[in-house]
Order: C-alpha cells, then structure tokens, then sequence
C-alpha cells in the first residue's frame, strides 16, 4: 500500500479550491502544478499558512490557465477571420501571369541567367502579384479584420495587466470578470486611429512574408522543371490555403506584440514605476526573455519591449491600484 503524507489531500484539495476561484481551465500545465504544489506542501508540512499559500499557488495557476488560453482562443478567431478575407484576394489568373513570368526567366539560357536570378525574378514576380492586391475591392476588409485583431489583442493585453496586477494584490472577495473587462477594454479603443496604422504596418509584412512564400516556391518548381499547372497548384496553396503561413504568422505576431503593447500601456498610464518581466515558462523560452526576467525589476520608462521574437508568450506584471477597474470586477 502506497503511503500518503497526511497533508497531501487537504493540499490537493487546496489547490484545487484556489484553481475553481479563478475561472481558469484545466490544463496539463495546471495538473502538473498541483502535483509540484502538493510536493511542496509536504516539505513544508510543519509551516504556518501552508495550506492557504496552496490555495494562493492554485488561484495563481489558474489565472495565468485562464489568461493563455484566452489569447490563444482569440489568435484561433482572428487568424480564421483575416484568412477568410485573405483567400479571396488570390487570384488564380493572377497566379497564372506570375507563373509565367518566373517560366520566361527559367527559360533563358545559363549564360545569361546571373547567380541566384531565378530566385531573384521569382521573388520579383511574387512581389508584383501581392502588391496589386492592395488595389482589390476586398483589400478593405482584410485591413478592417486585421485592425479588429490588433484592436482585441490590445484590449486583451489591457485585462491581462489588470488580472496579473490583482493576482499580485491577493485581491480576496473581489473576482475579475474577464469578459466585462474586455468588452470595457475593447470599447476605449473604439477610436483609436493609430490601430489603422499599425494594422497597415502589419500588412506590409504579411505581404512581405508571403512573398518570400511564394518566390521560394515558385523558384523551387521551376528549378525542378515543374510543369506550369504545377506551378499554378503550388502556388495557389502556399498563399491560398487554410492555413497560409505568412497570415497565420503574422496574426500572431501582430497580437502578441498588441497585447504587450495594451499592458505596457495601461501600467504607464496607471503611473506604474516598475514593471516586471515574467517568462512564459512554456518551453520556448529564449534566452533574451529569460535574462529580461532576471533584470526585473525595469524601470517603466526603459522596460524592454516584448515580444522579443514570435510566439514569445512572456508578459510585463506589475502593482497597480484597482480602483479604476473597478467596473471590472464583480
Ligand atoms: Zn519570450
């Protein structure tokens, strides 16, 4: 029979209660924690409060389950939106004319092919065939559903600051309502006219992206002598499909680097001093993030920026008074 220390389950049972009052999901990650929260319980059986700092450690879990999986939750929508908008700007016939370009150039004799020139006129014909995309009809939904994605990492970005800052306080009794408070975030950007530059910004590179796609590809084909429906097919999937990669990429980037920029920004106009740096502590930690973590705290005025490479997760945390949020909580 296995033994149990005597203060495991009410450990379990600790955590668990701190986990149910954040309104946070049950991850892995959550379940892995309780297993190390129980393992510190035990060593520390003989420690005042000990129990309540299991609970605390649950809640904390749970809030940071809550905050991933909501960022995560709204990339999936924005990312399936801004695609949705974006297939029908690829045009098969379009296609077709860079194709043919890329096959002219292929075409020519070694001698006057200069080093890397197939790669170069690809990349050169891609670059005509997404830049005229700007002219199409279409062109100003694409730019509204990326603004709406950069508007809701913004506002999301805002409550995560407000949640990490009342995780730090140990806020008893109040419970922040995340979906309130992105409602009431989202709502005071309304009228933010730089989201319509930044989402500008934002398009030049995933137009940039999907260029360098679609050079690389068409160049490949035509160095391995594919036919040209085969090029138009490869083409038509590298920029077309589902899940093309320089939309999905750059949603995601655009609203890491939004939700960032909402906390930054929150925690400045609170007054915030200093501003820690937490890692997200996924396993795609880099090495800059884990040393802007061990720098913190960072005075607000020369905080690094984040992210500091796509799929970086790491967010700023800092003390804040609540009294402004207070529609926020319930
Ligand atoms: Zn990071």
């Amino acid at each position: 029979m296995e033994f149990e220390h005597p203060i495991a389950g009410p450990a379990r049972e600790a955590f668990a209660a701190g986990w149910a009052v954040s309104g946070g999901p049950l991850t892995y990650r959550v379940h892995t924690a309780c297993i190390v929260a129980v393992q510190t319980a035990i060593e520390h059986a003989d420690a005042p409060r000990v129990l309540e700092v299991t609970v605390d450690l649950g809640r904390l879990e749970g809030m940071w389950a809550l905050l991933f999986t909501r960022r995560e939750e709204q990339q999936a929508v924005h990312t399936r939106t801004v695609s949705d908008v974006w297939r029908p700007l690829i045009d098969r016939d379009a296609l077709a004319a860079a194709v043919d370009a890329v096959r002219r150039d292929a075409g020519l004799s070694e001698a006057r092919r200069t080093l890397g020139g197939l790669a170069a006129s690809a990349l050169a014909a891609a670059r005509t065939l997404l830049r005229a995309l700007a002219d199409l009809t279409g062109w100003t939904a694409l730019r509204t559903a990326v603004r709406n994605a950069i508007a809701a990492g913004r506002a999301e970005g805002m409550v995560n600051a407000v949640a990490i800052a009342a995780e730090r306080l140990g806020t008893a009794g109040v419970r922040l309502d995340w979906d309130i408070a992105f409602q009431h975030a989202y709502r005071s950007l309304e009228r933010l006219d730089e989201l319509w530059a930044e989402a500008d910004t934002w398009l030049a590179r995933m137009l940039d992206g999907a260029a360098t796609d679609l050079g690389r590809v068409l160049a490949g084909a035509a160095e391995d002598g594919a036919s040209r429906e085969e090029m138009i097919d490869a083409a038509m999937d590298v920029l077309a499909s589902d899940d093309a990669a320089a939309v999905a990429f750059t949603v995601d980037w655009a609203m890491t680097t939004a939700a960032d920029d909402g906390a930054l920004e929150l925690y400045r106009s609170e007054g915030v001093q200093r501003v820690d740096i937490i890692t997200a502590g996924d396993g795609r930690v880099c090495e800059t993030c884990t040393g802007f973590e061990a720098g913190s705290p960072w005075s607000s005025l020369d905080v690094p920026r984040l992210p500091t490479h796509p799929v970086c997760r790491c967010c700023y945390a800092a003390d804040v008074s609540l009294s402004h949020f207070a529609a926020w909580f319930t």
